[in-house]
């Protein structure tokens, strides 16, 4: 069995002296169970790689250049993560397909480039309401998978895919366990095809996952983790979350 993996995405949230006491707080309460990551804005990637070391919490940073260097202002590359001990970067998360209009090629070019520094892409798919309500849902992941099966290749067992419905981003609405079983049913499948290694890539849900519902999804045969928004800001709520995950494999 998998170890589960819990990755919080802070957003553009923290400061020095909140992140200080968050990351304490999760180091003090969290075991080995399972793993833990959490995904920092870029200025804290220092502060948090410093309160995280020599522990087993993972550092991930939200987003990537695909370049390499040169004249790209505000970038940052991959080699620079991974200077900083990222281990895993968050790729085509909604909001930045939604706000930055990145697109499904960009996202595997994206996830590609992590991979070759040697840090793990969370291959963020998922739709929207509007594209739901049309029957598309299948359809839109399946495509937005597709291109990163594509482009990845042999690659595409040491990739994380997080669904995430963006109608259950940040909205307070979760997909219930068997919505969210049946999408990563459909993108496991997808997987299997392009790779014999496709039971090695751990599909997370993330959606409004919090420490009332983590258990009920996490118990699903195909949920291998969360990607957690607004609980991971909560130590206590990130925590339960965390003590979900390790439950599913005692
Ligand atoms: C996210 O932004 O990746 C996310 C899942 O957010 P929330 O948990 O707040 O819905």
């Amino acid at each position: 069995m998998k170890k589960k993996l819990i990755a919080g995405n802070w957003k553009m949230n923290g400061s020095i002296e909140s992140n200080d006491a968050l990351v304490r707080a999760i180091l003090a309460g969290m075991g080995a169970a399972c793993d833990v990551a959490v995904c920092v804005p870029a200025p804290y990637l220092a502060q948090v790689q410093m309160l995280r070391h020599g522990t087993k919490l993972d550092l991930g940073a939200q987003d990537v250049s695909c370049h390499d260097a040169g004249a790209y202002t505000g970038e940052v590359s991959p080699a620079m993560l991974k200077e900083f001990g990222v281990r895993y970067v968050i790729v085509g998360h909604s909001e930045r397909r939604q706000y930055h209009h990145e697109s499904d090629q960009l996202v595997a070019d994206k996830a590609r480039c992590a991979l070759a520094a040697g840090i793990t892409p969370i291959v963020c798919v998922g739709e929207t309401l509007a594209e739901r309500e049309a029957g598309k849902t299948e359809e839109v992941v399946k495509r937005q998978l597709a291109a990163v099966v594509h482009t990845n290749g042999h690659c595409i067992s040491e990739i994380v895919v997080a669904y995430e419905p963006v109608w259950a981003i940040g909205t307070g609405k979760t997909a219930t366990p068997e919505q969210a079983q049946q999408v990563h049913a459909v993108l496991r499948a997808q997987l299997h095809a392009a790779t014999e290694h496709s039971d090695r890539v751990r599909i997370l849900y993330g959606g409004s996952m919090n420490a009332a519902n983590a258990a009920s999804l996490l118990a699903q045969p195909d949920i291998d983790g969360g990607l957690i928004g607004g609980a991971s800001l909560k130590a206590p709520d990130f925590l339960q979350i965390i003590a979900a995950a390790a439950a599913t494999a005692a």
